[in-house]
């Protein structure tokens, strides 16, 4: 997947009409949210995405599904899936993180964000444990869970058996399995749909939450590489910072998409 990255710089400078086609760069998509910029007119910039990591790796997917690799785009879709989890872990934490109407989380409590979240890293079962333990803390109850009774309850068929979601995803990334176009659809909205409906109570429950955390990555990465991001700039480092977010089917702070029927029909070719 690649990224159209806009110089800061080249907008600055350049004519309006001139500064589209100059200004953009083409990067392919990494795992930093920070995308070190030199344009070939040599300006300087940190690019920020503010996307969530799974909104992006969801896109991928949509791509992949688009360009015909549908082994590649369930792939995608069910790595979105697991950071989702990652991202709902930090929702049900934000009681933490935005204490009173704090809009960024303190340092000290970014670096206990880390160190919760170092020994689970690695493990998505434990990842998986912990989303259901926080979101039970929470909202009081445990969470919809993404098997076959949800596919049934929405009216999503995997075409194949066994309809377990998890079964399938198996089958496809562990064993080889050969998806269709129709499967990779089905399991693409399906993961859309599960999504969509707990992003939908995170919305109702403290919308502003989701918001604030659109930049709790960027401080949790900006930490890693030695510096502290606030005020919208990486700071200690001589190059502007421009925060911008790509444009993603799944966006959950976009009340179209959050108070919509979203389906992935609408960007399937
Ligand atoms: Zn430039």
């Amino acid at each position: 997947m690649k990224l159209n990255l806009s110089c800061w710089g080249c907008m600055q400078e350049a004519a309006p009409e001139a500064a589209g086609e100059k200004a953009v760069n083409v990067r392919p998509i990494g795992n930093s949210c920070f995308y070190d910029l030199t344009c070939p007119y040599g300006h300087q910039s940190y690019v920020l995405i503010q996307n969530a990591k799974f909104e992006i790796l969801f896109q991928s997917g949509l791509q992949a599904l688009n360009a015909g690799y549908y082994r590649e785009a369930i792939s995608s879709i069910a790595a979105a899936l697991e950071r989702f989890y990652e991202y709902s872990i930090m929702y049900c934490l934000c009681e933490k993180l935005f204490p009173g109407n704090a809009v960024a989380p303190e340092e000290a409590v970014l670096d206990k964000v880390n160190a919760f979240w170092a020994p689970i890293s690695k493990h998505s079962e434990r990842q998986f444990g912990a989303f259901n333990a926080l979101y039970y803390d929470r909202f009081d109850e445990s969470p919809i869970q993404f098997d076959g009774k949800f596919l049934k309850k929405h009216g999503l068929k995997l075409k194949k058996e066994p309809i377990d979601p998890i079964a399938f995803r198996n089958l496809v990334v562990h064993q080889g399995y050969i998806a269709t176009r129709e499967q990779a659809i089905a399991y693409a909205e399906a993961v859309n749909k599960y999504i969509h409906t707990l992003a939908r109570r995170y919305w109702d429950r403290n919308q502003q939450w989701l918001y604030n955390m659109t930049t709790v990555d960027a401080r949790l990465t900006a930490k890693q590489m030695g510096y502290s991001y606030q005020n919208g700039n990486i700071m200690g480092v001589d190059k502007i910072t421009v925060a911008t977010a790509i444009n993603t089917f799944i966006r959950v702070t976009d009340e179209n998409y959050i108070l919509g029927e979203p389906s992935v029909m609408q960007l399937i070719k």
